[in-house]
């Protein structure tokens, strides 16, 4: 970490590596519940992991933390693993599974209860939980903590070979029922499930708790830093107690918590994404609106956007909310410099110009992008039958109108100066036809006259050669910053219901034609834009990135 400051879990890891710790090993994972898609809050923890892996010349792992069958599905192991990927992001060898642990961790239970350091209880969970009582006095002893090892080991056996339903009997760890952490008054670590695991079948029918996982996964994987969020820091005692019990080696797995990143504008626990889907509120987990990977990708973010988002959060000890414009901002940013840049008229009106001679058509040469010396030029149709945006125009415009207007020039992007002349309205009084003339003189990298100033420059497509499509204009999904975050409102009730909407008819220029699903570009004055996965060769359907420009800091 040359010429940078350091973060807190960096100055952790340099000074282990300045003693020798672990070897001077750096061994990561990022370890998802495989119940739901990735989102934002998990791309930060995805950066962290595997940056800090690829800082020190580290490994980092990809770990399931597939423990609760009940929840997990096949599907989003695939989607997990692909959005890591599309992040930039290749975990060590191959994905690894709790379930692999799984004989591993019940022969460790198996010795813990021969030392005498773990009891099958026959008490059910709540009566379980009302013994722990609170911090301040000390639980209450279950009847059964004192069982023999003999009669333990048995009841476990039994346990496991599925003779108890569930709720009947878990395994608990025996360590201190008067602790000051509530997570050390013998903590559960196993409980029967009679569901089947999507990786291990009907083999079990017990599986172990998340704290009697998750740091001998670690310790088994080699893993030096096991970096998690700021709740799991009760849980760091319970960590270390279970692999000092069980470990004897120098080598040791350490536990380093971070504050969790939260978006505002949206909700990030995978419980409420999912009742959105499921309630289809919207289209899927891959809805543009959702702060999913999935949904982020289909609305035409760019992975070195959220890896820029990620690194401009940093970490922290203490629990941010980030503003959703910085994670805009990002895109805004990558975009502007890789973004080639068409004209699309999304809510068009006809212009003719009257005096451009009829059944002439000719092409203007028009820039990729400004912003890349390397992206070269494209020629551009232009005939006497144009569409410009509606509200390009305006009848009667105030002074600072610098569109178009009647009797005022402005310079079609690229092409030539026109006047507006008159205009023709239906029985509504709508504009149907705009009027105008042009100057022959003016056309744009040609002469002095090309020169002339004039206050606006329109967008344009040629009506003959425009290509029609749709276009998804996204917009936040809720109203309020942290719609999760009201005590008795659901959050629900703060859903934008603007969040989306859809124009059909839009007039894009013909160097579209072949757009494919995926590609980005700027529509010169409206915003970034992408192909969505509904498009067809001929009916092509584009979704807004972003805008041009923060429109939600007023
Ligand atoms: P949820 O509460 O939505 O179910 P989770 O934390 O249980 O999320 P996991 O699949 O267990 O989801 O998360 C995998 C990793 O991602 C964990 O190490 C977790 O700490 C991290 N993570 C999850 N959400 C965030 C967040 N908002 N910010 C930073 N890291 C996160
Ligand atoms: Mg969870
Ligand atoms: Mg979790």
């Amino acid at each position: 970490g040359e010429g940078k400051s350091l973060n807190f879990i960096e100055q952790i890891i340099e000074e282990e590596l300045a003693e020798g710790k672990n070897g001077g090993r750096v061994h990561t994972r990022f370890p998802p519940e495989p119940n739901g898609y990735l989102h934002i809050g998990h791309a930060t923890s995805i950066c962290l992991n595997f940056g800090l892996a690829t800082e020190y010349h580290g490994k980092c792992n990809l770990r399931f933390d597939d423990t609760n069958p009940s929840k997990e599905d096949v599907e989003y192991i695939d989607s997990i693993q692909q959005d890591i990927q599309w992040l930039g992001f290749q975990w060590e060898g191959e994905p690894h599974f709790a379930s692999d642990y799984f004989q591993q961790l019940y022969d460790w239970a198996e010795k813990l209860i021969l030392e005498g350091k773990a009891y099958v209880d026959d008490q059910p969970a709540e009566v379980i939980s009302a013994q722990r009582m609170t911090p301040t006095e000390p639980g209450v002893n279950s009847p059964y903590r004192d069982r023999t090892p003999e009669e333990n080991l048995d009841l476990f056996r039994r346990m496991k070979s599925g003779e108890f339903q569930a709720g009947e009997k878990v395994l608990r760890a025996k360590i201190d029922m008067a602790s000051s952490n509530m997570l050390m008054r013998d903590p559960i670590m196993y409980r029967i499930m009679h569901v089947a695991h999507h990786r291990t079948g009907d083999k079990w029918c017990i599986y172990p708790m998340y704290d009697f996982t998750h740091g001998q996964s670690d310790y088994l994987e080699g893993i030096t830093h096991s970096i998690c969020t700021l709740e799991f820091e009760v849980h760091r005692p319970l960590y270390n107690w279970f692999l000092d019990q069980l470990i004897d080696t120098e080598y040791r797995p350490r536990q380093i918590e971070f504050a969790r990143r939260n978006l505002s504008y949206t909700v990030m626990s995978k419980r409420r994404l999912l009742e959105l889907v499921q309630k289809g509120i919207v289209a899927g987990w891959d809805d543009p609106r959702m702060p999913t990977i999935t949904g982020l990708r289909r609305a035409g973010y760019t992975p070195e956007s959220i890896r820029n988002f990620a690194e401009k959060v940093g970490v922290a000890r203490r629990e941010i909310v980030v503003d959703m414009a910085l994670l805009e901002f990002c895109v805004r940013e990558h975009l502007n410099k890789i973004a080639p840049r068409v004209m699309a008229v999304l809510d068009p009106v006809r212009v003719v110009i009257d005096n451009y001679p009829e059944g002439q058509t000719e092409t203007v040469e028009i820039e990729n992008n400004p912003e890349d010396e390397t992206a070269g030029t494209r020629m551009v149709p232009f005939s006497r039958e144009l569409y410009i945006e509606r509200d390009d125009f305006m009848e009667d415009a105030p002074k600072k109108f610098f569109r178009m207007t009647l009797g005022n020039e402005v310079r079609l992007k690229g092409a030539y100066i026109v006047k507006c002349e008159s205009v023709e309205k239906d029985a509504e009084g709508n504009i149907t036809t705009i009027h105008c003339t042009y100057d022959a003189d003016t056309r744009s990298g040609t002469g002095s006259a090309s020169n002339r100033k004039v206050k606006g420059t329109l967008h344009w497509v040629s009506a003959p050669d425009a290509i029609e499509a749709e276009v998804r204009l996204y917009d936040r999904l809720f109203k309020d910053p942290d719609p999760a975050g009201h005590k008795d409102i659901d959050f629900k009730e703060f859903l934008n219901e603007n969040s989306l909407k859809v124009l059909t008819g839009c007039k894009l220029e013909p160097s579209l034609k072949e757009a494919k699903e995926g590609d980005r570009f700027q529509f010169q004055r409206l915003g970034y834009f992408c192909v969505d996965k509904d498009s067809k060769p001929g009916a092509l359907v584009f979704n807004r990135t972003v805008g041009l420009k923060d429109t939600w800091a007023k």
